[in-house]
């Protein structure tokens, strides 16, 4: 950078301004922006970037630009972006902006024929190059492949991959039944885990990998979809101006007659579950739909009673459950307990629940019923599109990026731990992969460091002394306790470059508990700090006992199996009266690890979405938060290695046919290699610009197009 050159310099609300430099300090650079000539400003020498000579160039692999570094992608797409060209390619990744309107003919049939069987870069960037790359490298390594869609909730993951989907069985299925299947799984899946929020009016609240299964002559031959994390809270609490999932309104709204009555539907208002978030948005304070009531009563003193016995809540309840109705009463207001005082050989006695537990045992038997009925809907999808054998697939996944939101719990800790490994893949992938391919083809150029997160993954996952472990620990306490395990976690790892104890301020101030009730997680996208409150108790799967072996004799044979199938129920019953517990924590770190292990088996590409407003509208380009997205996906670590490498690189014989053309037949000769080198010569290229490796040329960033240009127009 120098003296009155163009730079980019930090700006607030786009993430960057063009402005030059006037004044170099030690650290600091003095600018003037380009809009407000004569004012100048000071930025930190390492947020300031060179800026290619026209900003309003735009090019659809930025590695064809001169300058790559985090705000020249960012002007890139921000073109693109005004220019409805969502798609841009960074190399291998493609980066998608959520348009949030349709654009004419993007994801047209036409444009699904287009992209059938051509390579990388022939056509402008689309999800549909890369599903149709995914498809090539499968047939031509005979490899299975995966494509990992991320990015921020509303950045447009469920919509690519379903366009992936789409593209894959239009192209390559084999027109019957199945095809149609794959894609028409969708809604059902987004009828039971989808959901309107503050930031995605149709939010996926599972993770999935959905995977095409293809046969030896590359034909869809059927799928199979692995679901993650259904968000549980949601079915009993919705934050202001959010919902419960899709299907409660839906069935609502529009049930036939003999299902209303079947299921004593009625208004979303008059359901505790569905009342309190989007529809009623003010009615937050405890209103008469309560089921639970606090009630002195002789008979069980400090316990509590069934709210509602007129409106026949708890009827329909156990009808609908095929439970006896006194049961049910029975269990959600009391606990079972095995004594074994005096060496009598394990009485069992009714301990009366207080209200805020009777409310929990309620709760948690509605996030059982649902989640098992969510993991029922996934096993009837899958049942609707076998295989018997299949000789490779393409994976495509779908689930939430990094989250730091005010306040973090055990959701956001989940899912945060999920990014860390896949972000760690993705620098395996790219990163380790790029200098693999230039020491084989014998380049020479220095390595480029990144930093390893494992010891963040470790922090979290590993035996005994994770995270996970740890809480599984307390879980496992007679009474255990989110401020213990919160301790314990501090203790165990008292100087982990990883995780420090938050300041008093964040979170005593707002939530009203002791100030060391949390930790903060050092990630690869930044520090993140989690409140603890709620870890034991999300961290268990289990129903109390006398919930659990209630459900699992229901006289519904659908509920049954529902427990009976997820649930060993003899099990549970053998354990009565012991405390119970199933560990959602663990679960998902098994669930990782088998994803991580298939991922790691198949060839990959990797889709970026980017929202571009908080605002969910069209042509609206926030920069400042854009370029934060942009930091988060890794993206620019993958600049730094292309600008200081090669980025741009094309085969011998590539070049050979692109360009015999314009060369006289003397040259055309000679064999691809010697040609290159001929034609290079001939041109007078300068010779830091490119290198020869074994198999290939390697360009300089820009350098590909620029000599590019020079053939063309010769
Ligand atoms: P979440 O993590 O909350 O599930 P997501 O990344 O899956 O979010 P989507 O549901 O795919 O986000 O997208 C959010 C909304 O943005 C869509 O409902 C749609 O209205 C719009 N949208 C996304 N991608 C496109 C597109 N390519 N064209 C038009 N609209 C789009
Ligand atoms: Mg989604």
């Amino acid at each position: 950078m120098e003296d009155g050159k163009p730079v980019w310099a930090p700006h607030p609300a786009d993430g960057f301004q063009l402005g030059t430099i006037v004044d170099i300090g030690a650290d600091s650079l003095t600018i003037e922006p380009l809009k407000q000539k004569g004012k100048t400003f000071l930025a930190p020498i390492n947020q300031v970037f060179p800026a290619e000579d026209d900003p309003n160039k735009h090019v659809e692999d930025n590695c064809s630009l001169m300058y790559l570094n985090e705000a020249t992608l960012l002007n890139n797409v921000r073109v693109r972006y005004s220019k409805d060209k969502i798609y841009t390619f960074v190399a291998n990744i493609l980066i998608a902006v959520n348009p949030y309107y349709d654009i004419p003919k993007l994801y047209s049939p036409e444009t699904i024929k287009q992209y059938r069987g051509r390579s990388l870069g022939t056509l402008p960037p689309h999800v549909y190059a890369i599903a149709d790359k995914a498809y090539r490298d499968m047939k031509v390594l005979k490899m299975s492949q995966s494509i990992i869609v991320s990015g921020e909730s509303g950045a447009g993951k469920t919509e690519n991959t379903k366009f992936v989907l789409r593209y894959l069985t239009t192209s390559y299925g084999t027109g019957q039944d199945i095809d149609e299947r794959i894609v028409e799984a969708n809604p059902l899946l987004e009828a039971f885990g989808n959901a309107k929020t503050v930031r995605n009016n149709n939010s996926s609240r599972f993770g999935k990998f959905v995977e095409i299964h293809f046969n030896e002559k590359n034909a869809v031959v059927g799928g199979f979809v692995s679901h993650y994390l259904l968000e549980k809270s949601r079915i009993c609490r919705q934050g202001p101006e959010e919902r419960n999932y899709h299907i409660f309104y839906r069935l609502c709204a529009g049930a036939p007659e003999d299902i209303r009555q079947k299921f004593h539907l009625s208004s979303p208002d008059t359901f505790r579950y569905l009342n309190r978030g989007c529809t009623r948005f003010f009615a937050t304070k405890d209103t008469d739909k309560n089921i639970m009531q606090n009630r002195k009563s002789p008979e069980v003193e400090g316990g509590c009673a069934i709210k509602n016995q007129s409106s026949q809540t708890l009827e329909h309840c156990a009808e609908l459950l095929g439970l006896d109705q006194e049961d049910l009463r029975v269990s959600l207001t009391t606990r079972v307990m095995l004594t074994t005082a005096g060496g009598a050989k394990g009485t069992v006695i009714k301990v009366p629940l207080k209200v805020e537990q009777a409310n929990n045992a309620r709760d948690a038997l509605a996030k059982a019923v649902y989640s098992r009925l969510f993991d029922h809907v996934v096993t009837r999808v899958n049942q609707c599109f076998p295989f018997d054998s299949s000789a490779n697939f393409i994976g495509v996944l779908d689930i939430a990026g990094f989250e730091y939101f005010e306040h973090n719990s055990f959701e956001q800790f989940c899912i945060n731990y999920c990014n860390e490994k896949l972000q760690q893949f993705f620098n395996e992938r790219i990163l380790k992969e790029e200098q693999e391919l230039y020491q084989r083809e014998g380049l020479g150029v220095n390595e480029v460091h990144y930093v390893d997160n494992q010891d963040c993954i470790d922090l979290v996952e590993a035996k005994l002394v994770g995270i996970l472990d740890i809480l599984d620990e307390e879980n496992r306490l007679p009474q255990p306790s989110d401020q213990h395990f919160t301790d314990t976690v501090h203790n165990k790892h008292k100087d982990h470059f990883r995780l420090t104890v938050p300041r008093k301020s964040k979170l005593a101030v707002h939530r009203n508990v002791r100030d060391d009730e949390g930790f903060i997680i050092r990630h690869f996208a930044g520090a993140v700090c989690y409140e603890t409150t709620k870890f034991v108790e999300k961290n268990n799967d289990a129903l109390h006992m006398s919930l659990a072996c209630l459900v699992s004799e229901s006289k519904d044979r659908f509920i049954r199996e529902l427990f009976e199938n997820s649930n060993n129920s003899k099990d549970v019953k053998q354990k009565a009266g012991k405390l119970s517990f199933i560990s959602v924590g663990n679960k998902f770190k098994t669930q990782l690890n088998i994803l991580l292990e298939k991922l790691r088996s198949t060839g990959s590409s990797f889709i970026r979405c980017i929202k571009p407003n908080l605002k969910m509208v069209s042509h609206q380009f926030e920069g400042a938060q854009i370029l934060s997205q942009l930091q988060c996906s890794g993206m620019v670590s993958v600049l730094d290695l292309m600008q200081g490498g090669f980025p741009s690189r094309a085969p011998f014989h590539e070049l050979y046919n692109m360009y015999q053309s314009y060369m006289p037949p003397k040259l055309t000769r000679l064999d691809p290699r010697l040609f290159c080198k001929a034609l290079f010569k001939a041109l007078g290229l300068n010779e830091n610009d490119y290198k020869f490796g074994l198999t290939r040329v390697f360009f300089r960033p820009g350098k590909f197009a620029e000599f590019d240009q020079i053939m063309k127009s010769d």
